[in-house]
């Protein structure tokens, strides 16, 4: 049996040799779009590439309209002010997901109700959903975590039964399809993030999409100090073309969240990638989870067959330790992140034990009054699947391993088989090491 690369033996990869494929991903054309940005002197204020991308984009999702901003939570933020949503209002989120989702209903003053997600994909749970609606509930956002889609099909349903808004947080899933229709179209707002991880990507930003004009209006006003929406260039607004305030003459409260130009032109140059990268991204996926299928232990995110076209933002499995001859998860990560040479990670914490969702750190900016306070307790929701999720099941890796080729896959697949034939004797070290610990703090008593 070869020795395992986590105890000295060689790695099923050599990176230096051959490193994975790099993100993000630019080239001549990025260098050509920034240089034209800079010698325009136009930088920022709805300048020429902000709107080209926002057509680009709306037109890429397929709805009427897309509006960028600073990043993927500021959309969330943005989204539930442009429906109305505030104080005594409850907001039903999936506990597996970025803090973002959660953090942003508690920066509107609204209630976060945070739910179960599904065993096979990791996202939102229907059932959950109807089981949390009460005479408050507002909205839903589902969150198409990493590979996955949530269900929507069943969320539109339980929306238009007890008439709630629908923001789908796509932060993971740009370009993405379900029955033919695009991520981010299918909800009334869709919510994307361009920060450096996500698949499409200018260092930080975000866009809104929606369909509806009325809350287009108002999306743009929330992202540029609540002015009325600006057509035309830096030097419209200059010279007063810029008008203010909504039909009637009223302006919304609001402050700058605008994006620069400089992000716009990446995002206009990455967004003529991303097709091409999601559907190599796809390949490779389809041919992993094949692979994974074969060894025992470890198995795909269950692909729903309406998911028509994937996007993936990470590449996630699932991992049981029976058969690894009881190794955790933790050990088994750390194996492979040293046979592959890249970050092996669990899923996000789950949002009831998190450690970057701790309302309660904020009495200044939380506190409303006692029954929010109470509400705001994420510890008071029961989340068993996610817990049992990020505690024993998930391995997730970054989505640039999917952007080689079949022999990257055959690669992942291997170093997984090699820890797989090495877990009882790793296992037994781990368990030796742990032994060791125990008696070294009871020898320091
Ligand atoms: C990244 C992310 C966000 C937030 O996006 P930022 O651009 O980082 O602010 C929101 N939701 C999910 C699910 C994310 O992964």
């Amino acid at each position: 049996m070869k020795k395992l690369a986590i105890n000295g033996g060689t790695p099923c990869r050599n990176t230096t040799k051959q490193p994975w494929p790099k993100w993000p991903v630019w080239g001549k054309e990025e260098e050509i779009a920034l240089i034209e940005v800079l010698n325009s002197g136009i930088w920022s204020y709805n300048g020429p590439k902000e709107t080209e991308f926002n057509k680009l984009f709306a037109e890429f999702i397929g709805v009427n309209h897309a509006i960028c901003t600073v990043n993927g939570t500021i959309t969330l933020q943005i989204s539930l002010e442009a429906l109305g949503i505030g104080l005594g209002d409850e907001v039903i989120i999936p506990g597996l997901t970025w803090q973002a989702t959660a953090a942003t209903v508690i920066d509107v003053n609204a209630t976060p109700i945070l739910v179960d997600v599904n065993e096979e994909n990791w996202c939102i749970n229907p059932k959950k959903i109807e089981e949390a609606i009460t005479p408050r509930t507002k909205a839903i956002i589902p969150v198409h975590l990493y590979g996955a889609f949530a269900d929507m099909d069943a969320i539109m349903a339980i929306a238009k039964k007890y008439q709630l808004y629908v923001i789908e947080d796509c932060a993971h899933k740009h370009g993405g399809e379900w029955n033919g229709k695009k991520a981010g179209s299918i909800g009334d707002i869709g919510s994307f993030s361009y920060q450096l991880s996500k698949h499409l990507t200018s260092g930080e930003g975000g866009s809104v999409t929606t369909n509806n004009a009325v809350l287009a209006k108002k999306l743009d006003a929330l992202r540029n100090c609540g002015r009325r929406p600006v057509t035309g260039t830096l030097d419209a607004v200059d010279k007063g073309a810029g008008d203010y305030g909504d039909d009637d003459g009223n302006f919304i409260q609001s402050g700058n969240l605008r994006i620069t130009e400089f992000q716009a032109a990446i995002l206009i140059e990455g967004l003529k990638r991303l097709p091409i990268q999601n559907a190599n991204r796809d390949a490779n996926g389809k041919y992993l989870n094949a692979l994974l299928e074969e060894i025992p232990g470890v198995a795909p995110i269950t692909r729903d067959k309406r998911e028509t076209k994937k996007a993936y933002f990470n590449f996630a499995f699932k991992y049981s330790k029976d058969d690894f001859n009881g190794l955790p998860v933790k050990t088994f990560r750390k194996a492979l992140e040293a046979e592959l040479g890249i970050a092996v990670d669990a899923s996000y914490e789950p949002l009831n034990n998190c450690s970057l969702y701790v309302p309660h750190t904020k009495p200044a900016r939380y506190n409303l009054n006692e029954s929010y306070w109470r509400a705001i307790d994420p510890k008071r929701f029961s989340l068993p699947i996610c817990e049992r999720i990020f505690k024993d099941q998930s391995v997730c890796i970054h989505h640039k391993v999917l952007m080689g080729t079949k022999e990257d896959m055959d690669t992942i697949a291997k170093a997984i088989k090699k820890i797989y034939y090495s877990s009882k004797e790793l296992n037994s070290e781990n368990k030796a090491e742990k032994i060791h610990l125990y008696n070294h703090f009871l020898g320091n008593l």
